[in-house]
């Protein structure tokens, strides 16, 4: 069925997600800080929105897609924000990726106002967004998650119920972590086998054949060959993902010790100015630590 559809943050991953619910035939309203992206999602058949307030006034479903918990906590729980201008009833669903505490406040937040929530975060990069093949990690009531399945079903394909509120998160920070250690020792393999002089990209072609392939080597060896580190996904927001999961694990006594590590780099590519690369980018610290 078609769904009066609220988008709020229309960035890298939430201008394709955005033009996929269009395609799938619901009436997409969206609002973003830029103004070209909402043009985009015009172009794409979706209407425009001057404020969140304009964006979700006849919404039934709410989407939020933006950076962080700072973010999060302005465009939902925030004065001019999504809890203070929609409707009872309305089902909000933040696919950011932020910490679980963050999306269980969000959801006390609502309930007394008949508003319910779900945190909905997702993988797959940019060109899982675009293809519309994420894999979508959902928190909360299961429900709401029956009604928001068919919307999400539009936008990927590996959609599952993890738990309650914030379980969701969980299961993207873990995410995250097997993503950041998968690319750091990647570039590591990277560096080795260059300094080694074996051509590099007949040497990822059969890696990717083997145990050591993954979808990190298939999607990530084009842009450490050709050292094209366009985002994509900024390393500053893996940083933010690291302190999640981190932190996270700390509090339930779960030990990262490679994690941890690779957190360390992460914060290290991002004090050396690489913050605003794609994580790939993670290939230029092994590079500053192989003195190249
Ligand atoms: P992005 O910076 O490209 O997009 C964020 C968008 O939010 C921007 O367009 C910005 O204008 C908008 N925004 C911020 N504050 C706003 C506000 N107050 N009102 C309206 N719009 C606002 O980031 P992204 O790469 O699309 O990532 C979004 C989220 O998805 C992050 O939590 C990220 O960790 C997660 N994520 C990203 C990827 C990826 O590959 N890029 C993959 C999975 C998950």
């Amino acid at each position: 069925a078609s769904r009066k559809i609220a988008f709020i943050g229309l960035g890298i991953m939430g201008s394709p997600m955005a033009a996929n619910l269009v395609k799938a035939g619901h009436t997409v309203t969206g609002f973003n800080l830029q103004q070209p992206a909402i043009d985009a999602l015009v172009a794409a058949g979706g209407k425009g929105a001057n404020s969140i307030a304009d964006a979700v006034k006849d919404a039934e479903i709410v989407i939020t897609m933006v950076p962080a918990d700072p973010q999060v906590e302005q465009v939902i729980l925030g004065e001019d924000g999504v809890l203070a201008n929609v409707a009872e009833g309305t089902l909000v669903i933040d696919m950011s990726s932020i910490t679980p505490q963050t999306s269980i406040k969000v959801e006390a937040a609502a309930k007394p106002k008949g508003i319910r929530t779900l945190d909905a975060p997702v993988s797959g990069g940019e060109a899982g967004a675009i293809e519309a093949v994420l894999s979508i990690m959902v928190g909360g009531d299961a429900a709401d998650f029956a009604e928001a399945k068919p919307i999400l079903d539009a936008l990927g394909t590996t959609v599952i119920h993890v738990g309650p509120a914030g379980a969701g998160q969980t299961v993207k920070a873990a995410n995250q972590l097997i993503v950041a250690v998968n690319i750091q020792v990647l570039a590591e393999a990277v560096v080795f086998l260059e300094n080694a002089g074996v051509d590099l990209p007949a040497a990822l072609d059969v890696l990717g054949g083997g145990l050591a392939g993954s979808t990190v080597l298939n999607r990530k060896k084009a842009n450490m060959i050709d050292r094209q580190f366009a985002p994509g996904f900024r390393i500053d927001l893996h940083h933010k993902d690291m302190g999640i999961v981190t932190d996270a694990a700390r509090a339930v006594g779960a030990a990262l010790p490679v994690g941890a590590v690779v957190a360390q780099l992460v914060a290290s590519a991002r004090a050396n100015g690489d913050g605003s690369l794609d994580h790939s980018a993670l290939l230029r610290g092994v590079e500053r630590l192989s003195g190249r």
